[in-house]
């Protein structure tokens, strides 16, 4: 370990020592050794056309010799126009406004400050937020709140608001979800008939939970889910930061499930993993909720590097390879799939399940399942000798590749996750 650095969701004292990056292209990572690793997880999720592709590098540099960054209240510059334009056209129809800020927990929290307020300018105080068991949504106060309680929250559970919990109906190949679906419903039909006027809004990762284990869920649960919401007139917060720009093979999670949520928030793969970045969406009802002449109403948010013009200006070019590439995450879901039912029978995995560009198993261990499961630190050590980059969620293992990655390179992938399973 560095003598100066603190790393992220690292116990310092029994991780393995970091690797170090030289450099990347395209699928690989290349490490000052000489070795070179395929980034089979797009670098925490959010590289979409693989490392240092020459168009956004390119877009980058142009900007950066333009206008590399202007306070963004009282002043506007053309990237971060267009970037909204896209976003509006292609979202929902009912979705637009956008607001900047600069990551997946700060959109989250943006949506739940819009959310809350938007009730509070209306002479309603309605505090409390449904969530799911299992969700991730950030590291903040706020994004923690709505998380699940876990371990990563669970040393400042006494700070965090009270939210209430209803199960994910998580789904995998061979199971039928139908009755606990109806459970879930019924249940959140309950709270909101019982107390409308308590709930501010209802916040999921619609299709997939990320952190929580790649869980997925259907997309007939997300409109029955969204009736119910509309019906009841509450709020109805799609968390996309994963989930968005492709990765369930479509271009939005929203757009594959045909539903239209009331703010949506998006980040990882916004600039193509080149710069921090995100977005909150929301419809003009929740911006007309503000738009006033009281000073009180004004939603009082907003970060230094808000709507930063190199991160739009990356936007704008990852944009334009997803509509180049459409047909890259659009068929990456058929590939996957056949190489699952290869490994369908392993006797080391189960519930095999995939949304998209993400396809993801649970390993066979004697241990407990979660985060701590010592089985997933072991895969990731063996994957590295194989030359893969895999950071398994516990005992769940996962894909989520680059979209330029080729058929044979994903083929070569799943050779070596088999060879790593046999060897457990
Ligand atoms: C990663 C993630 C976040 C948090 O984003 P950061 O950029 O890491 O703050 C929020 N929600 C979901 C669904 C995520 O996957």
């Amino acid at each position: 370990m560095h003598p100066h650095l603190w790393y992220p969701y690292t116990q310092a004292k029994t991780a393995p020592a970091p690797l170090k990056v030289k450099s990347a292209q395209g699928i690989w990572l290349e490490l000052e050794d000489g070795r070179r690793l395929i980034d089979c997880i797009s670098s925490w999720w959010v590289n979409l056309h693989g490392h240092a592709h020459p168009k956004i590098a390119a877009a980058i540099a142009e900007q950066a010799s333009r206008l590399e960054q202007v306070i963004f209240a009282g002043f506007t510059h053309d990237p971060a126009e267009q970037v909204a334009e896209q976003l509006v056209k292609k979202l929902p129809a009912n979705l637009n406004r956008v607001f900047y800020s600069d990551n997946g927990s700060t959109a989250v929290e943006v949506a739940l400050k819009m959310a809350y307020q938007y009730w509070i300018n209306q002479g309603q105080k309605r505090g409390t937020f449904i969530a799911f068991e299992g969700a991730y949504h950030g590291d903040t106060f706020g994004t923690m709140a709505v998380g699940a309680r876990s371990l990563f929250t669970q040393v400042f559970a006494d700070l965090l608001f009270e939210v209430e919990f209803v199960p994910f109906p998580a789904t995998y190949w061979g199971d039928e979800p139908a009755d606990r679906e109806t459970q879930v419903l019924t249940e959140v039909r309950q709270r909101l008939e019982s107390q409308p006027e308590r709930y501010a809004g209802i916040i999921i990762e619609p299709l997939v939970q990320g952190a929580g284990g790649m869980r997925m869920c259907r997309t007939g649960f997300l409109q029955q889910l969204a009736a119910l919401t509309r019906q009841h007139q509450s709020l109805l917060i799609f968390d996309e930061v994963m989930t968005g720009f492709g990765r369930t093979g479509d271009w939005f999670a929203c757009l594959k499930a045909q539903v239209q949520p009331d703010i949506v928030c998006l980040s990882k793969g916004i600039t193509g993993g080149f710069l921090p970045l995100s977005v909150t969406v929301c419809t003009e009802a929740i911006y007309e909720a503000f738009y006033s002449d009281d000073p009180t109403k004004t939603l009082y948010h907003g970060h230094s590097y808000t709507a930063n013009p190199l991160g739009c200006a990356a936007a704008l070019a990852s944009w334009q390879l997803m509509v180049e590439n459409e047909s890259a995450f659009m068929t990456m879901e058929t590939q996957h799939q056949r190489h699952l039912q290869e490994l369908q029978d392993h006797s080391k995995v189960q519930r095999l399940r995939v949304t998209g560009t993400i396809a993801a198993m649970d390993v066979v261990t004697v241990d407990q399942p979660g985060y701590l499961n010592q089985i997933g630190p072991q895969i990731r050590q063996k994957a590295i000798q194989q030359g893969l980059l895999l950071r398994p969620l516990g005992q769940v293992l996962y894909l989520m590749p680059p979209y330029c990655i080729t058929e044979a390179e994903l083929a070569e992938v799943y050779t070596k996750i088999r060879r790593i399973l046999d060897a457990l």
